[in-house]
């Protein structure tokens, strides 16, 4: 069972997946397929989308779903605001954060969503849109 759930989509259906995703969402983004432990990575700075060719790192669909469509919404901030502004305003709240936590600077990490709004507003979009996308591909048979 667990090797099924693993391989519950294929390689190609996958890629194909993400790319109508990207195109919907008219970012210039490269996809390198490597071994990472998140499924999917957005690059700052380099546009590059980093997809996890490691087993198992995805439970479901709909965790494959939200975690593109998350990555892909850091891309469009990207493109909207020009990413060393991302990048310069990421770190500002990153900053904020630990000066509100000053024994924990690290702890931001643990919670992203909740110390870096470019994270929550990347998650809520996620969220929002998996189920439109997933029923748009179950119709292309994709999933
Ligand atoms: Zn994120």
């Amino acid at each position: 069972m667990m090797m099924i759930l693993n391989e519950f989509i294929k390689e190609a259906e996958k890629n194909q997946m993400i790319a109508a995703i990207l195109k919907d969402h008219n970012v210039r983004v490269r996809v390198v397929h490597k071994s990472i432990k998140d499924y999917a990575y957005y690059v700052l700075g380099k546009g590059v989308l980093e997809i996890s060719n490691k087993k198992g790192v995805i439970k479901d669909e709909k965790d494959f779903l939200i975690t593109v469509l998350h990555e892909t919404w850091h891309a469009v901030q990207a493109t909207k605001m020009g990413w060393r502004n991302l990048r310069d305003e990421y770190e500002m709240e990153i900053s904020k954060w630990q000066a509100n936590n000053p024994k924990d600077m690290r702890g931001w990490m643990r919670n992203k969503r909740e110390a870096i709004s470019f994270e929550s507003d990347a998650e809520k979009y996620a969220q929002k849109n998996w189920k439109q996308w997933y029923n748009t591909f179950k119709k292309q048979n994709l999933i």
